[in-house]
């Protein structure tokens, strides 16, 4: 069987105010979320995530400074990797799927929330990637660094102008 090659990748923002862009690739583009407080691997939270413009597939790997402009700031490859549509789709306001990632990993489930337009809810399943016997664990902050390079925000800000 072969494998699926789409790709997900987690942009960790900081902009205004900090954020997480989960983008999964779904046909030609990226489609993406930010998530205000970055993805859990505790199924019993649920994070917001508000669905923002597409990007293009390239921008997956996009980490540096933005100088201007919107979204200006600093963005860290945070987490990457494969994933697996198990069901659903954008149209019916539900997506589960299987992160193959750095970092994150398991069944994870994107749902359309009825409070207001575009406004999702991130949430873990309940698998063997779950952490419900680590009560408290929040992946962002145990787990802050790119998954791409090792650095921190800090260290991509300073590093603007060199690529
Ligand atoms: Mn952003």
């Amino acid at each position: 069987m072969s494998k699926s090659c789409i790709v997900f990748v987690v942009q960790k923002h900081k902009a205004t105010r900090l954020h997480y862009d989960f983008r999964l690739q779904i046909g030609p583009a990226l489609k993406s979320w930010a998530v205000p407080k970055g993805p859990s691997i505790d199924p019993s939270v649920k994070r917001l995530a508000i669905m923002v413009e597409d990007h293009p597939i390239e921008y997956k790997d996009f980490e540096g400074v933005i100088p201007n402009g919107y979204g200006a700031g600093t963005v860290m490859v945070w987490d990457f990797g494969d994933y697996t549509l198990l069901e659903g789709s954008i149209q019916e306001g539900r997506l589960r799927f299987y992160l193959d990632g750095k970092k994150l990993k398991g069944v994870f489930s994107l749902t359309r929330t009825r409070w207001r337009e575009n406004s999702w809810l991130l949430v873990k399943e309940y698998d063997a990637f779950d952490q419900v016997d680590r009560r408290g664990y929040d992946i962002t902050k145990e787990q802050p660094n790119s998954a791409k390079t090792g650095l921190t925000l800090e260290e991509i800000g300073k590093g603007s102008g060199k690529e």
